[in-house]
């Protein structure tokens, strides 16, 4: 396997990396190299809004202060509308999606109307309305283009350290977005599609993305794509109990001693302390990955 082991890190350019985002980077450079495989970096700038200017750049340089450095040339999503427009045809197709006219506000009517409570939902479970069973648009124009969830509800797959994971993605979640109506893609599709066409085999990431997992595999089915195995790795948390995130304020890195803050990622991954060159410390982590993890 170690030959065809190939592994990412995808992360958003919404900011420089932040002390969380390095424990996912860390985790996937050192599972790659534990098993002999391909590490590499995927920027992904499909949600233009949210990306900031040379936050792309900063994070490989971030990542290269580290000794994180992809074993291909990055790649940016934002060129590659055309193989996901190819996904969304072939989708088409075959009948797994359907062109969804409803806005934010007809959804949360919809689910008002059914008696759901926002508060249950961390994402509005889309009711189903412009499904072709129900009718379909209905006379409104078409805005979105959504995945219709096959019938059969769970989806189960197993995390490498989270164990066995079981998702009723019609309960939880309802038919997702896969274009937006502003026409851009969902990181959904454009992450299924670039994980095969880059053949990921072993998806490591942080536990905050662990819930889109069900959701990924079933377009890998739908779309006759292979799907990786997976592992989510721990968060970190700031001082207020929350995860570290962008949004929350977390802070940029601090690389003025790289080998600190890779220190700091590694304590978070169970790794023991190590002093002297990162390039060093890497080598003994990914030796100990490798006798932890391999799965
Ligand atoms: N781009 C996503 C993020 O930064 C990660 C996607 C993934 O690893 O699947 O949250």
């Amino acid at each position: 396997m170690g030959a065809t082991y190939r592994g990412r890190f995808a992360p958003s350019p919404t900011g420089p990396l932040h002390a969380g985002s390095l424990v996912a980077a860390l985790a996937s450079w050192l599972d790659a190299r534990a098993h002999g495989g391909t590490w590499l970096v995927r920027i992904e700038d499909v949600d233009a809004p949210r990306c900031v200017p040379g936050a792309d750049h900063l994070i490989l340089q971030q990542l290269a202060i580290c000794g994180l450095v992809s074993d291909e040339p990055a790649i940016w999503q934002s060129q590659r509308g055309d193989q996901y427009q190819q996904a969304l045809n072939q989708l088409i197709e075959q009948d797994h999606v359907y062109p969804c006219g409803c806005s934010r506000k007809d959804i949360e009517a919809a689910l008002r109307a059914q008696g759901a409570s926002r508060e249950r939902h961390h994402i509005a479970v889309y009711p189903g309305t412009c499904r072709p069973d129900n009718g379909g648009l209905h006379g409104k124009p078409a805005r979105a283009w959504r995945f219709q969830i096959p019938a059969a509800g769970d989806v189960n797959w197993t995390d490498r350290r989270l164990g066995p994971q079981t998702q009723n993605v019609i309960a939880e979640v309802g038919d997702f977005i896969l274009q937006r109506a502003d026409g851009l893609w969902a990181y959904q599709l454009a992450v299924v599609v670039d994980d095969a066409a880059q053949g990921i085999t072993h998806v490591v990431r942080g536990e905050d993305l662990a819930d889109n997992t069900a959701r990924q595999i079933l377009l890998q089915r739908a779309l006759g794509l292979p799907t990786p195995t997976w592992l989510h790795t721990p968060l970190v948390l700031g001082t207020n109990g929350e995860k570290l995130s962008k949004q929350n304020g977390a802070q940029p890195l601090d690389l003025s001693d790289p080998l600190r803050a890779i220190n700091a990622a590694a304590h978070a991954l169970g790794l023991p302390p190590q002093t002297g060159p990162v390039s060093q410390a890497l080598a003994a982590w990914s030796r100990t990955w490798a006798i932890a993890w391999q799965a």
